[in-house]
């Protein structure tokens, strides 16, 4: 793909801050501590608002240059976790008011995101109901100009640091997918508690905490979107969740083989670099081939989403490819560095646990095959 020289400078922009933001991401992950300081680093270079408007501070960039910059934080960004909740804060509430919030919603909250000063989350899992989300149980029940929000919600990424969070909750007990609302909620809203931060096997820089709505109240000017139009809304992040957070995998993968290549070209046992035994060189080919084919097929996807064709098979299949070519990948560096593979000071351990739970958020690699299957008509 050529990209041009703006797309270029915005990357090498957000490079720039990467080798400080990487200070001390070993100790912050064995520690499980949000870095503040480092995503303020992040945000000052404008990355936040890359798919908002400019007229509420972001840079009005579009799906695929957005996601060009983003992989090249996960190129330089050696914090997965860091790079996750960046990742779920632009889709969650960014890409949810972008495209759905009213006018007045999007003056009042877009600024703030886009600058980063205010940190975004949204929450759709809830304790019964992970892969089978449509079949949340929270409800909101109308009160005047107003809901009430009631139930708890499950796995909140950015939740514990969280400013506001989008909430998906059940407006009509009996409309199934046409039932459910999206309702922008401050974090500071009466009614809305959040559980302790829930320790976790990667991705241990991203914290992620339970909610619970308890008679919340929220004005009906913050519904994103319609009443009723939340299974829109939630379609619609979930294809750019994928796309932008995946796409920071590919990023990963490019830094992850380039440093397998040198390793395997200095590392020297029985008189001779290890790549040159055909066992070690097999492994980097594969991992060759993983991120290729995911990067290609991640940006060919949102060139036909550009041009407004239909992406649900496709984004499925970016989803897989990425994410288990990640894991692929991540175990094979593991087995290429050996025993210093295995120990934390490589930060390779890490990048293997931060890469399994690609395979579960944003739908499980087994619901995205069930979707491929149902596309295929099976
Ligand atoms: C790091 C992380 C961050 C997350 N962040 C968020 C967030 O910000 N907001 C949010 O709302 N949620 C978030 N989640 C939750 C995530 O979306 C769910 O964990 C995921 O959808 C799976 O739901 P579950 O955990 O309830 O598993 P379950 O749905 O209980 O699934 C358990 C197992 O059964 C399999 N399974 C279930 N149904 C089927 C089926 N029909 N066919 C075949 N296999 C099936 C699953 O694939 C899985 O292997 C996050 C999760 C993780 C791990």
């Amino acid at each position: 793909m050529m990209w041009t020289e703006e797309q270029k400078a915005l990357r090498a922009g957000l490079a720039a801050c990467l080798p400080a933001v990487n200070e001390g991401h070993l100790e912050r992950d064995a520690a499980a501590r949000f870095p503040a300081e480092a995503w303020k680093l992040v945000a000052d270079t404008g990355v936040l608002g890359l798919a908002v408007d400019e007229r509420y501070g972001g840079l009005g960039q579009n799906l695929l240059t957005t996601m060009y910059v983003l992989e090249g934080l996960g190129e330089g960004c050696r914090d997965a976790g860091l790079s996750f909740s960046v990742s779920t804060h632009m889709v969650s509430t960014g890409v949810a008011l972008q495209r759905f919030g009213s006018a007045r919603l999007k003056a009042e909250y877009l600024p703030a995101v886009s600058a980063g000063t205010a940190i975004g989350a949204h929450a759709i899992t809830e304790p019964d109901s992970g892969s089978d989300a449509l079949a949340m149980r929270t409800r909101a029940i109308r009160d005047g100009d107003h809901f009430v929000l009631n139930g708890s919600k499950a796995f909140v990424s950015n939740g514990p640091v969280a400013d506001m969070v989008v909430v998906y909750a059940r407006t009509h007990p009996d409309a199934g997918p046409l039932g459910i609302t999206a309702f922008l909620v401050p974090a500071d809203t009466p009614g809305l508690v959040r559980g302790q931060p829930i320790a976790k096997m990667g991705l241990r820089t991203s914290p992620l905490c339970e909610l619970f709505l308890d008679d919340c109240r929220i004005p009906a000017s913050h519904v994103i979107g319609r009443v009723g139009g939340g299974f829109l809304v939630l379609d619609h992040v979930m294809q750019w969740e994928i796309l932008c957070s995946f796409v920071i995998k590919t990023g990963e993968m490019q830094h992850r083989l380039d440093r397998c290549l040198e390793y395997a070209r200095t590392r020297r046992q029985f008189g001779q670099a290890i790549g040159s035994f055909q066992a070690v060189a097999h492994k980097l080919v594969d991992m060759k081939i993983q991120l290729e084919t995911a990067r290609s097929w991640l940006f060919a996807t949102a060139e036909r989403s550009l041009r407004g064709e239909n992406i649900t098979t496709d984004v499925a299949i970016g989803k897989l490819l990425s994410s288990e070519g990640n894991v692929a990948s991540a175990l094979a560096a593991v087995q290429i560095f050996g025993g210093n593979g295995y120990t934390t000071e490589y930060g390779l351990e890490k990048d293997l646990r931060d890469a399994v739970a690609g395979t579960i958020y944003s739908g499980t690699s087994e619901i995205q095959r069930n979707r491929i299957a149902s596309m295929l008509g099976l």
